[in-house]
């Protein structure tokens, strides 16, 4: 991709369970160039998660001052922790002539979207919510009202879908990649 276009926020979002993670990963080793924020989170570390790596894991005294501060770009609740976007390093990764990269839920991409009507909003979709159904399903580690309420979630989150700048269906790994390749590429072109 062209060093010498104007640099973007772009922002990826997608229902659990679609292999957003995989799809963006995928992306990021072909185009390392990109810088992926790193949130900051209420929630607990996972097994393997790296303090300033993963997640810049806070408490929620911390959390809310930095609310209160004025700190984040956008910041949502999310299953029961708070997420959250630094202003500073969007802006300083942009200001230093990188394309950025956010992964984060639908309400967070819709804040940014209203303080940044530039940023380019892409949702990572499955192939349809009978195939997402199946696979959740299929894992077995769920019982039904936890299905139905990761469904509900999806439903909703398929709404927001409606208001971002590109869908990416992803029923192909390979083919979700490059699409989201090409909608970047396109992208940049437009600066
Ligand atoms: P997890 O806890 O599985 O790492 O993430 C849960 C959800 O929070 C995912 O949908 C992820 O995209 C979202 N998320 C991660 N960081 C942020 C953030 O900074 N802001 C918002 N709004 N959502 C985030």
């Amino acid at each position: 991709m062209n060093k010498n276009l104007k640099k973007k926020l772009f922002v990826i979002s997608g229902s659990s369970g679609v292999g957003k993670g995989t799809v963006l990963k995928g992306f990021l080793n072909k185009h390392p160039e990109f810088m992926l924020s790193i949130s900051c989170t209420t929630r607990k570390p996972r097994k393997g998660e790296i303090d300033g790596v993963n997640y810049f894991f806070l408490s929620k005294d911390d959390f809310q001052d930095c609310i209160a501060n004025n700190k984040f770009l956008e910041w949502a609740e999310f299953a029961g922790n708070f997420y959250g976007t630094k202003k500073k390093y969007i802006e300083q990764c942009l200001t230093d002539g990188k394309d950025v990269i956010l992964e984060i839920e639908t309400n967070g991409a819709l804040q940014v979207k209203e303080k940044m009507p530039e940023a380019v909003l892409i949702f990572i979709a499955p192939p349809s919510l009978e195939a997402l159904e199946s696979r959740l399903r299929g894992r077995h580690t769920e019982d039904e009202a936890a299905i139905q309420k990761r469904l509900n979630e999806v439903k909703k989150e398929l709404e927001s879908a409606k208001k971002y700048d590109y869908n990416v269906v992803n029923d192909d790994l390979e083919k979700a990649i490059s699409e989201l390749e090409q909608i970047i590429a396109g992208e940049q072109e437009k600066c």
